[in-house]
Protein backbone atom coordinates (compact mmCIF):
# COMPACT_ATOMS: atom_id res chain seq x y z
CA UNK A 1 0.00 0.00 0.00
CA UNK A 2 0.75 3.78 -0.90
CA UNK A 3 1.01 6.30 2.09
CA UNK A 4 -2.16 8.18 0.41
CA UNK A 5 -0.84 12.02 1.61
CA UNK A 6 2.15 10.29 -1.66
CA UNK A 7 -0.94 9.81 -3.72
CA UNK A 8 -2.58 12.71 -3.32
CA UNK A 9 0.92 14.48 -4.73
CA UNK A 10 1.42 11.77 -7.07
CA UNK A 11 -1.92 10.92 -8.66
CA UNK A 12 -0.86 11.26 -12.16
CA UNK A 13 2.04 8.94 -11.80
CA UNK A 14 0.04 6.47 -10.00
CA UNK A 15 -2.55 6.12 -12.36
CA UNK A 16 0.30 5.66 -15.27
CA UNK A 17 1.68 2.92 -13.26
CA UNK A 18 -1.92 1.02 -12.61
CA UNK A 19 -2.38 1.40 -16.13
CA UNK A 20 0.86 -0.02 -17.19
CA UNK A 21 0.59 -3.05 -14.44
CA UNK A 22 -3.13 -3.57 -16.27
CA UNK A 23 -4.62 -2.63 -12.80
CA UNK A 24 -8.39 -1.11 -13.09
CA UNK A 25 -8.47 1.71 -10.43
CA UNK A 26 -8.91 5.19 -10.99
CA UNK A 27 -7.17 7.44 -8.53
CA UNK A 28 -9.06 10.11 -9.22
CA UNK A 29 -12.12 8.23 -7.95
CA UNK A 30 -9.70 7.45 -4.75
CA UNK A 31 -8.95 11.05 -4.16
CA UNK A 32 -12.73 12.25 -4.40
CA UNK A 33 -13.47 9.16 -1.84
CA UNK A 34 -9.84 10.90 0.21
CA UNK A 35 -11.04 14.14 0.45
CA UNK A 36 -14.74 12.96 1.33
CA UNK A 37 -13.65 10.77 3.95
CA UNK A 38 -11.56 14.42 5.16
CA UNK A 39 -14.16 16.10 5.26
CA UNK A 40 -16.92 13.93 7.08
CA UNK A 41 -14.28 13.55 9.51
CA UNK A 42 -13.37 16.95 10.32
CA UNK A 43 -17.49 17.48 10.86
CA UNK A 44 -17.71 14.03 13.35
CA UNK A 45 -14.26 15.52 15.09
CA UNK A 46 -16.32 18.73 15.19
CA UNK A 47 -19.82 17.37 16.31
CA UNK A 48 -18.60 15.01 19.20
CA UNK A 49 -16.36 18.04 20.62
CA UNK A 50 -20.02 20.00 20.47
CA UNK A 51 -21.77 17.01 22.06
CA UNK A 52 -18.89 16.72 24.95
CA UNK A 53 -19.11 20.66 25.60
CA UNK A 54 -22.68 19.96 25.80
CA UNK A 55 -22.89 17.26 28.19
CA UNK A 56 -20.16 19.12 30.31
CA UNK A 57 -22.41 22.34 30.24
CA UNK A 58 -25.70 20.11 31.00
CA UNK A 59 -23.65 18.81 34.39
CA UNK A 60 -23.18 22.10 35.26
CA UNK A 61 -27.02 23.08 35.13
CA UNK A 62 -27.76 20.54 37.04
CA UNK A 63 -25.54 21.03 39.64
CA UNK A 64 -26.52 24.72 40.02
CA UNK A 65 -30.06 23.81 39.23
CA UNK A 66 -30.77 25.46 35.88
CA UNK A 67 -33.40 23.17 35.33
CA UNK A 68 -34.93 24.19 32.73
CA UNK A 69 -32.05 25.09 30.82
CA UNK A 70 -30.60 21.69 31.47
CA UNK A 71 -33.85 20.63 29.50
CA UNK A 72 -32.91 23.11 26.89
CA UNK A 73 -29.82 21.64 26.86
CA UNK A 74 -30.93 18.09 26.88
CA UNK A 75 -32.83 18.59 23.68
CA UNK A 76 -30.00 19.78 21.63
CA UNK A 77 -27.69 16.76 23.11
CA UNK A 78 -30.60 14.32 21.52
CA UNK A 79 -30.70 16.56 18.42
CA UNK A 80 -26.79 16.18 17.72
CA UNK A 81 -26.47 12.47 18.88
CA UNK A 82 -28.50 11.98 15.90
CA UNK A 83 -27.31 14.02 13.68
CA UNK A 84 -23.92 12.34 14.37
CA UNK A 85 -24.89 8.94 13.97
CA UNK A 86 -26.23 9.77 10.76
CA UNK A 87 -22.46 11.40 9.41
CA UNK A 88 -20.53 8.31 11.29
CA UNK A 89 -22.51 6.05 9.35
CA UNK A 90 -21.86 7.92 6.69
CA UNK A 91 -18.24 8.38 7.50
CA UNK A 92 -18.07 4.00 7.90
CA UNK A 93 -19.78 3.93 4.37
CA UNK A 94 -17.03 6.09 2.84
CA UNK A 95 -14.23 4.44 4.43
CA UNK A 96 -15.22 1.68 3.41
CA UNK A 97 -15.64 2.84 -0.47
CA UNK A 98 -12.29 4.76 0.27
CA UNK A 99 -10.52 1.07 1.35
CA UNK A 100 -11.88 -0.76 -1.47
CA UNK A 101 -10.53 1.28 -4.41
CA UNK A 102 -7.18 1.77 -2.10
CA UNK A 103 -6.81 -1.95 -2.04
CA UNK A 104 -6.26 -1.93 -5.73
CA UNK A 105 -3.69 0.92 -5.99
CA UNK A 106 -0.50 -0.65 -7.15
CA UNK A 107 3.17 0.03 -5.88
CA UNK A 108 5.21 2.26 -8.08
CA UNK A 109 7.70 0.72 -10.08
CA UNK A 110 11.61 1.05 -10.08
CA UNK A 111 13.13 3.49 -12.50
CA UNK A 112 14.67 0.94 -14.90
CA UNK A 113 11.78 -1.76 -15.18
CA UNK A 114 11.11 -1.70 -18.42
CA UNK A 115 7.62 -0.72 -20.10
CA UNK A 116 5.90 -3.70 -21.45
CA UNK A 117 2.83 -5.61 -21.98
CA UNK A 118 3.44 -8.84 -21.12
CA UNK A 119 6.30 -11.17 -20.53
CA UNK A 120 7.28 -11.26 -24.11
CA UNK A 121 8.53 -7.64 -23.33
CA UNK A 122 10.68 -8.57 -20.26
CA UNK A 123 14.34 -8.16 -20.74
CA UNK A 124 17.21 -10.02 -21.02
CA UNK A 125 19.74 -9.11 -18.17
CA UNK A 126 22.54 -11.75 -18.63
CA UNK A 127 22.68 -15.52 -19.70
CA UNK A 128 25.01 -18.16 -17.59
CA UNK A 129 26.08 -21.52 -19.21
CA UNK A 130 24.96 -22.53 -22.63
CA UNK A 131 21.86 -24.64 -23.47
CA UNK A 132 23.73 -28.45 -24.78
CA UNK A 133 23.13 -29.60 -27.75
CA UNK A 134 22.94 -33.51 -27.53
CA UNK A 135 24.23 -35.39 -30.67
CA UNK A 136 21.12 -37.59 -30.20
CA UNK A 137 17.24 -37.39 -29.85
CA UNK A 138 16.23 -35.76 -26.64
CA UNK A 139 13.63 -37.11 -24.17
CA UNK A 140 11.12 -35.14 -22.36
CA UNK A 141 11.37 -34.84 -18.68
CA UNK A 142 7.80 -37.42 -19.00
CA UNK A 143 9.59 -39.94 -21.19
CA UNK A 144 12.51 -39.73 -18.61
CA UNK A 145 10.10 -39.65 -16.08
CA UNK A 146 8.15 -43.04 -17.33
CA UNK A 147 11.48 -45.03 -18.36
CA UNK A 148 12.54 -44.26 -14.47
CA UNK A 149 9.23 -45.43 -13.32
CA UNK A 150 9.48 -41.49 -11.19
CA UNK A 151 6.50 -39.56 -12.91
CA UNK A 152 2.52 -40.68 -13.21
CA UNK A 153 0.56 -37.77 -14.90
CA UNK A 154 -2.31 -40.10 -15.98
CA UNK A 155 -2.59 -41.69 -12.26
CA UNK A 156 -2.67 -37.89 -10.49
CA UNK A 157 -5.38 -36.76 -13.60
CA UNK A 158 -7.30 -39.95 -12.19
CA UNK A 159 -6.98 -38.88 -8.40
CA UNK A 160 -7.22 -34.99 -8.54
CA UNK A 161 -8.43 -33.87 -12.12
CA UNK A 162 -6.21 -31.92 -14.54
CA UNK A 163 -2.77 -30.48 -13.28
CA UNK A 164 -1.88 -32.94 -11.14
CA UNK A 165 0.60 -35.92 -10.96
CA UNK A 166 2.15 -38.50 -8.59
CA UNK A 167 6.22 -38.35 -7.92
CA UNK A 168 7.65 -41.93 -7.34
CA UNK A 169 11.27 -43.61 -6.12
CA UNK A 170 13.58 -41.68 -7.97
CA UNK A 171 11.59 -38.61 -8.79
CA UNK A 172 10.43 -38.36 -4.74
CA UNK A 173 14.33 -38.86 -4.08
CA UNK A 174 15.19 -35.76 -6.62
CA UNK A 175 12.20 -33.78 -5.62
CA UNK A 176 13.31 -33.28 -1.84
CA UNK A 177 17.34 -33.46 -2.72
CA UNK A 178 17.06 -30.40 -4.74
CA UNK A 179 14.61 -28.76 -1.67
CA UNK A 180 17.16 -30.17 0.80
CA UNK A 181 20.18 -28.49 -1.46
CA UNK A 182 18.54 -25.08 -1.25
CA UNK A 183 17.39 -24.74 2.08
CA UNK A 184 21.21 -25.62 3.49
CA UNK A 185 22.53 -23.15 0.71
CA UNK A 186 20.53 -20.91 2.48
CA UNK A 187 20.92 -21.77 6.54
CA UNK A 188 25.03 -21.21 5.09
CA UNK A 189 24.05 -17.75 4.21
CA UNK A 190 22.56 -16.97 7.59
CA UNK A 191 18.82 -17.34 6.70
CA UNK A 192 16.46 -19.10 9.84
CA UNK A 193 14.05 -21.58 8.30
CA UNK A 194 10.53 -22.09 9.24
CA UNK A 195 7.57 -23.99 9.21
CA UNK A 196 4.65 -22.30 8.18
CA UNK A 197 0.80 -22.03 8.35
CA UNK A 198 -0.18 -23.41 5.16
CA UNK A 199 -4.00 -22.17 5.83
CA UNK A 200 -4.16 -18.55 6.40
CA UNK A 201 -6.96 -15.84 6.89
CA UNK A 202 -8.57 -13.64 4.50
CA UNK A 203 -6.48 -10.94 5.94
CA UNK A 204 -2.85 -12.48 5.68
CA UNK A 205 -3.75 -12.59 2.00
CA UNK A 206 -5.10 -8.92 1.91
CA UNK A 207 -1.76 -7.28 4.35
CA UNK A 208 0.69 -9.12 1.81
CA UNK A 209 -0.80 -7.95 -1.55
CA UNK A 210 -2.17 -11.22 -2.89
CA UNK A 211 -5.40 -9.86 -2.20
CA UNK A 212 -8.16 -8.85 -3.51
CA UNK A 213 -6.46 -9.21 -7.08
CA UNK A 214 -5.46 -12.43 -6.66
CA UNK A 215 -8.48 -14.18 -5.04
CA UNK A 216 -9.76 -16.59 -8.15
CA UNK A 217 -5.90 -18.06 -7.55
CA UNK A 218 -6.60 -18.58 -4.28
CA UNK A 219 -8.32 -22.31 -2.63
CA UNK A 220 -10.25 -21.34 -0.03
CA UNK A 221 -11.36 -23.57 2.51
CA UNK A 222 -15.22 -24.36 3.02
CA UNK A 223 -16.80 -22.40 5.70
CA UNK A 224 -13.98 -20.93 7.06
CA UNK A 225 -11.97 -17.53 7.04
CA UNK A 226 -9.25 -19.37 5.62
CA UNK A 227 -7.38 -19.82 2.13
CA UNK A 228 -4.73 -22.59 1.50
CA UNK A 229 -1.57 -20.22 0.19
CA UNK A 230 0.02 -19.99 -2.96
CA UNK A 231 3.65 -19.02 -1.39
CA UNK A 232 4.93 -19.42 1.92
CA UNK A 233 5.74 -15.41 1.51
CA UNK A 234 2.61 -15.23 2.98
CA UNK A 235 2.64 -17.21 6.09
CA UNK A 236 6.56 -16.09 6.34
CA UNK A 237 5.32 -11.82 6.01
CA UNK A 238 2.30 -12.04 8.10
CA UNK A 239 4.67 -13.89 10.82
CA UNK A 240 5.55 -10.43 11.64
CA UNK A 241 2.29 -7.95 11.09
CA UNK A 242 1.42 -5.23 13.74
CA UNK A 243 5.33 -5.68 14.62
CA UNK A 244 7.75 -3.21 15.66
CA UNK A 245 11.02 -5.26 14.37
CA UNK A 246 14.50 -5.24 14.70
CA UNK A 247 16.31 -4.96 11.21
CA UNK A 248 19.33 -3.78 12.55
CA UNK A 249 20.30 -6.79 10.41
CA UNK A 250 17.84 -7.85 7.61
CA UNK A 251 15.85 -10.74 8.84
CA UNK A 252 16.98 -13.33 6.54
CA UNK A 253 13.86 -15.98 6.11
CA UNK A 254 13.45 -19.16 4.27
CA UNK A 255 10.62 -22.21 4.16
CA UNK A 256 9.85 -24.89 1.98
CA UNK A 257 5.69 -25.26 1.51
CA UNK A 258 3.59 -26.98 -0.35
CA UNK A 259 1.99 -24.56 -2.56
CA UNK A 260 -1.63 -24.35 -4.10
CA UNK A 261 -2.92 -22.31 -7.08
CA UNK A 262 -5.56 -22.85 -8.87
CA UNK A 263 -4.09 -21.58 -12.26
CA UNK A 264 -7.45 -20.05 -13.33
CA UNK A 265 -6.95 -18.35 -16.36
CA UNK A 266 -4.07 -20.49 -17.36
CA UNK A 267 -6.61 -23.27 -19.45
CA UNK A 268 -4.84 -24.57 -22.58
CA UNK A 269 -1.49 -23.12 -21.22
CA UNK A 270 1.50 -25.15 -20.46
CA UNK A 271 -0.39 -28.57 -20.76
CA UNK A 272 2.15 -30.65 -20.99
CA UNK A 273 3.86 -32.31 -18.13
CA UNK A 274 5.04 -30.69 -14.93
CA UNK A 275 5.22 -27.42 -15.73
CA UNK A 276 2.12 -26.10 -14.80
CA UNK A 277 0.21 -27.84 -12.06
CA UNK A 278 -1.81 -27.15 -8.89
CA UNK A 279 0.29 -28.37 -6.20
CA UNK A 280 3.71 -27.54 -5.87
CA UNK A 281 6.79 -27.34 -3.30
CA UNK A 282 8.89 -24.03 -3.21
CA UNK A 283 11.71 -22.84 -1.12
CA UNK A 284 10.99 -19.21 -0.70
CA UNK A 285 13.44 -16.72 0.44
CA UNK A 286 11.96 -13.83 2.14
CA UNK A 287 14.15 -10.79 3.76
CA UNK A 288 12.40 -7.86 5.85
CA UNK A 289 14.96 -4.89 5.53
CA UNK A 290 15.56 -1.17 6.98
CA UNK A 291 13.06 1.07 5.13
CA UNK A 292 16.13 2.48 2.80
CA UNK A 293 15.85 2.37 -1.20
CA UNK A 294 19.43 1.15 -1.45
CA UNK A 295 19.30 -1.32 0.85
CA UNK A 296 17.03 -3.77 -0.81
CA UNK A 297 18.02 -3.51 -3.80
CA UNK A 298 21.15 -4.63 -2.78
CA UNK A 299 19.67 -7.62 -1.02
CA UNK A 300 17.03 -7.77 -4.46
CA UNK A 301 20.99 -8.72 -5.94
CA UNK A 302 21.55 -10.81 -2.68
CA UNK A 303 19.00 -13.16 -3.26
CA UNK A 304 18.87 -13.34 -6.91
CA UNK A 305 22.31 -14.61 -6.43
CA UNK A 306 21.69 -17.20 -4.25
CA UNK A 307 19.06 -18.46 -7.08
CA UNK A 308 21.54 -18.42 -9.44
CA UNK A 309 24.28 -20.14 -7.48
CA UNK A 310 21.97 -23.09 -7.01
CA UNK A 311 21.22 -23.56 -10.51
CA UNK A 312 24.92 -23.04 -11.42
CA UNK A 313 25.33 -26.04 -8.47
CA UNK A 314 22.61 -27.84 -10.57
CA UNK A 315 24.75 -27.10 -13.91
CA UNK A 316 21.95 -25.44 -15.69
CA UNK A 317 22.19 -23.23 -18.45
CA UNK A 318 20.05 -20.43 -17.25
CA UNK A 319 19.18 -16.43 -17.74
CA UNK A 320 18.02 -13.73 -15.77
CA UNK A 321 15.18 -11.57 -17.23
CA UNK A 322 13.78 -7.60 -16.22
CA UNK A 323 10.78 -7.56 -15.71
CA UNK A 324 8.04 -5.41 -17.18
CA UNK A 325 5.43 -3.04 -16.08
CA UNK A 326 2.82 -5.66 -17.55
CA UNK A 327 4.02 -8.38 -15.97
CA UNK A 328 4.06 -7.34 -12.76
CA UNK A 329 1.73 -7.95 -9.94
CA UNK A 330 0.47 -4.98 -8.19
CA UNK A 331 2.75 -5.14 -5.19
CA UNK A 332 6.45 -5.23 -6.87
CA UNK A 333 8.45 -2.27 -7.16
CA UNK A 334 11.19 -4.62 -9.16
CA UNK A 335 11.08 -7.70 -10.78
CA UNK A 336 13.83 -10.07 -12.07
CA UNK A 337 12.52 -13.74 -13.32
CA UNK A 338 15.25 -16.33 -13.54
CA UNK A 339 14.44 -18.19 -16.53
CA UNK A 340 16.15 -21.91 -16.63
CA UNK A 341 17.20 -24.31 -20.51
CA UNK A 342 14.28 -26.55 -20.66
CA UNK A 343 15.00 -28.97 -24.11
CA UNK A 344 11.84 -30.20 -24.75
CA UNK A 345 10.33 -26.50 -25.24
CA UNK A 346 13.29 -25.96 -27.04
CA UNK A 347 13.16 -22.00 -24.87
CA UNK A 348 14.13 -20.81 -21.32
CA UNK A 349 11.52 -21.11 -18.74
CA UNK A 350 10.22 -19.22 -15.46
CA UNK A 351 11.86 -21.13 -12.34
CA UNK A 352 12.25 -18.71 -10.01
CA UNK A 353 11.01 -14.78 -9.49
CA UNK A 354 12.66 -12.05 -7.41
CA UNK A 355 10.75 -9.47 -6.24
CA UNK A 356 11.12 -5.93 -4.27
CA UNK A 357 8.22 -4.67 -2.72
CA UNK A 358 10.01 -2.09 -1.40
CA UNK A 359 7.27 -0.79 2.08
CA UNK A 360 4.12 -2.17 0.53
CA UNK A 361 3.61 -4.71 1.99
CA UNK A 362 4.68 -3.74 5.49
CA UNK A 363 2.53 -1.03 5.27
CA UNK A 364 -0.67 -2.81 4.53
CA UNK A 365 0.85 -5.44 7.46
CA UNK A 366 2.01 -2.90 9.45
CA UNK A 367 5.11 -4.16 10.25
CA UNK A 368 7.35 -1.11 11.63
CA UNK A 369 10.93 -0.62 12.83
CA UNK A 370 12.91 1.76 15.19
CA UNK A 371 15.05 4.18 12.56
CA UNK A 372 18.21 5.93 13.70
CA UNK A 373 16.62 8.85 14.60
CA UNK A 374 13.56 6.91 16.95
CA UNK A 375 10.89 7.46 14.45
CA UNK A 376 8.94 4.12 13.40
CA UNK A 377 8.83 3.87 9.79
CA UNK A 378 7.82 0.98 7.72
CA UNK A 379 10.52 -2.05 6.57
CA UNK A 380 11.15 -2.63 3.14
CA UNK A 381 10.31 -6.42 1.88
CA UNK A 382 11.60 -9.13 -0.97
CA UNK A 383 11.30 -12.68 -1.88
CA UNK A 384 12.82 -14.83 -4.04
CA UNK A 385 12.41 -18.64 -4.90
CA UNK A 386 15.10 -20.71 -4.04
CA UNK A 387 14.00 -23.59 -6.08
CA UNK A 388 10.37 -24.81 -7.16
CA UNK A 389 10.03 -28.59 -8.01
CA UNK A 390 8.62 -30.36 -9.44
CA UNK A 391 9.21 -27.23 -12.35
CA UNK A 392 13.05 -27.70 -11.24
CA UNK A 393 12.50 -31.32 -12.82
CA UNK A 394 11.54 -30.44 -15.89
CA UNK A 395 15.49 -28.64 -16.67
CA UNK A 396 17.12 -31.44 -14.57
CA UNK A 397 16.01 -34.52 -16.24
CA UNK A 398 16.25 -33.17 -19.55
CA UNK A 399 19.69 -30.98 -19.42
CA UNK A 400 21.33 -34.11 -17.58
CA UNK A 401 20.32 -37.11 -19.53
CA UNK A 402 22.00 -39.72 -21.46
CA UNK A 403 21.66 -41.01 -24.93
CA UNK A 404 20.23 -44.43 -23.10
CA UNK A 405 18.03 -42.69 -21.13
CA UNK A 406 19.89 -42.47 -17.71
CA UNK A 407 20.73 -39.23 -15.76
CA UNK A 408 23.46 -37.64 -14.41
CA UNK A 409 23.12 -36.46 -11.12
CA UNK A 410 24.98 -33.31 -11.14
CA UNK A 411 27.94 -33.40 -8.16
CA UNK A 412 26.69 -30.54 -5.94
CA UNK A 413 23.12 -32.52 -5.47
CA UNK A 414 24.77 -35.96 -4.96
CA UNK A 415 25.39 -35.82 -1.32
CA UNK A 416 21.35 -35.46 -1.12
CA UNK A 417 20.86 -38.55 -3.07
CA UNK A 418 23.05 -40.73 -1.20
CA UNK A 419 25.86 -40.67 -3.61
CA UNK A 420 24.14 -41.40 -6.97
CA UNK A 421 26.16 -39.93 -9.45
CA UNK A 422 23.29 -41.63 -12.35
CA UNK A 423 19.95 -43.00 -12.80
CA UNK A 424 20.39 -45.67 -14.97
CA UNK A 425 16.64 -46.49 -16.69
CA UNK A 426 14.70 -49.22 -15.51
CA UNK A 427 14.04 -50.58 -18.91
P1 LIG B 1 5.83 -17.17 -8.03
O1 LIG B 1 5.69 -17.47 -6.57
O2 LIG B 1 4.52 -17.06 -8.74
O3 LIG B 1 6.76 -16.04 -8.28
O4 LIG B 1 6.50 -18.47 -8.68
C1 LIG B 1 7.77 -18.87 -8.29
C2 LIG B 1 8.10 -20.14 -8.97
O5 LIG B 1 7.23 -21.18 -8.54
C3 LIG B 1 7.95 -20.13 -10.48
O6 LIG B 1 9.06 -19.52 -11.09
C4 LIG B 1 7.86 -21.61 -10.75
O7 LIG B 1 9.12 -22.23 -10.70
C5 LIG B 1 7.04 -22.10 -9.59
N1 LIG B 1 5.61 -22.16 -9.92
C6 LIG B 1 4.71 -21.15 -9.89
N2 LIG B 1 3.49 -21.55 -10.25
C7 LIG B 1 3.61 -22.87 -10.54
C8 LIG B 1 2.69 -23.87 -10.99
N3 LIG B 1 1.40 -23.62 -11.16
N4 LIG B 1 3.17 -25.11 -11.18
C9 LIG B 1 4.47 -25.41 -10.96
N5 LIG B 1 5.37 -24.51 -10.53
C10 LIG B 1 4.96 -23.26 -10.33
Amino acid sequence: MLDIKWIREHGKLVQTVADQKGIAVSIEELLVWDETKRKLLQEVEHLRQTRNKLALDMSICVKTEELEMAEVLKKQGRDLHEQLSTLETELANTEQQFNKVMMLVPNIVSPDTPFGRSDADNKEVRREGEPFSFPFELKDHLQLGTLHNMIDISRGVKTAGARNYYLKGAGVFLHRAVQQMALDLLVNRGFTLYEVPLMVRTEALMNTGFFPTGEDQTYRITGEDKWLVGTSEVPLIACFSNEVVDVSEPIRLASVSTCFRSEVGSAGKDVHGLYRVHQFAKVEQVVLCEGAVEKSEQLLQEITQNAEDLLQALELPYRVMAVCTGDMSQKTYKQFDIETWMPSRKAYGETHSSSNLLDFQARRSQIRYRAADGKLRYCHTLNNTAVASPRILIPLLENHQEEDGSIRIPKALRPYMNGIECLESET
